[in-house]
């Protein structure tokens, strides 16, 4: 588990490699239409039809999925995903299409911190997802998330991570406080991190505008320092996100205040 940057090999180049070129039996004839169509390069109006039906189902899914996932416990999420893990992937193509749409994306802003950091660093990608950051940069990287369709994600509650304590010099959650349970992530990034060590949280504008419901962003960064982090800066330039910059402390809080954690409003998107 120690280096995940094994190189992958493209399915796509294998599998060509081990194509067969069609027989005549095998090829399709073509229909007078298609064969007008193939001329004029048009696509019919029926898969115009099934592509924007299919486009819409699929954008259903992602949305409903998104909601479970905002509004249930990460143990109730694991659960979800364990009954059908093909979810999974539904939920991961529809927030592709979400993302496509932002101007930046926010792993991005934490890949170039990352590659401004020492590639000695050890990183946890708490709701890694695809796994972008483990893919991008040289560093060690533990990727967690619900489902693992690739070797080298662990397939976890990030509230419960099989890492261990003091293991990691970075913590990332990267749109990934989902939960309604989010602070035992937060208090699992803790336990996981060095003395020392950074906690970088991206996540959705509209979550952190009180105007609009969503949670004040000085009570949230708060609750963190008095879980033990520093709060060592806030980036707000970003149109769709935030991010927060922390570091654990190098002692313990001596206070066992319980700590109010604000409620993070789902972030549900909208049909288009
Ligand atoms: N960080 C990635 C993916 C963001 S989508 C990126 O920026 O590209 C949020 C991810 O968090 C999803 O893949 C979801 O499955 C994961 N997630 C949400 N709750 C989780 C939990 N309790 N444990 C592990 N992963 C979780």
């Amino acid at each position: 588990m120690n280096n995940n940057k094994r190189k992958r090999h493209s399915r796509n180049d294998v599998s060509k490699k081990n194509q067969k070129p069609p027989s005549n039996k095998e090829q399709e004839i073509p229909s007078a239409s298609t064969a007008k169509r193939a001329k004029s390069n048009e696509p019919s109006k029926s898969s115009n039809f099934f592509e924007k039906m299919r486009a819409r189902l699929s954008g259903g899914h992602f949305r409903m999925i998104n909601e479970k996932l905002y509004t249930c416990t990460g143990k109730e999420a694991l659960n979800y995903f364990r009954e059908d893990s093909s979810l999974f992937n539904l939920y991961h193509a529809g927030y592709r299409t979400q993302m496509s749409n932002w101007p930046e994306q926010p792993v991005n802003v934490i890949i170039k911190w990352l590659k401004k950091q020492s590639p000695s660093f050890v990183v946890a990608d708490f709701g890694c997802g695809e796994a972008f950051i483990a893919k991008s940069v040289k560093n060690t990287v533990f990727s967690l998330d619900l489902v693992s369709n690739d070797p080298d994600v662990i397939a976890c509650d990030m509230a419960n991570t099989p890492l261990g304590s003091s293991s990691a010099d970075v913590t990332v959650f990267c749109l990934s406080l989902m939960g309604t349970n989010y602070q035992t992530y937060l208090e699992e990034a803790y336990r996981v991190l060095k003395p020392g060590g950074w906690l970088l949280i991206a996540e959705v504008k509209s979550r952190f505008d009180p105007n609009t419901g969503g949670a004040d962003p000085e009570k949230f960064s708060k609750a963190i320092s008095e879980l033990g982090f520093n709060s060592v800066k806030r980036d707000f330039s970003n149109k769709m996100f935030i991010l927060f910059y922390f570091t654990k402390k190098e002692k313990k809080n001596a206070k066992k205040k319980e700590i109010e954690w604000p409620s993070l409003k789902p972030c549900l998107y909208k049909r288009r």
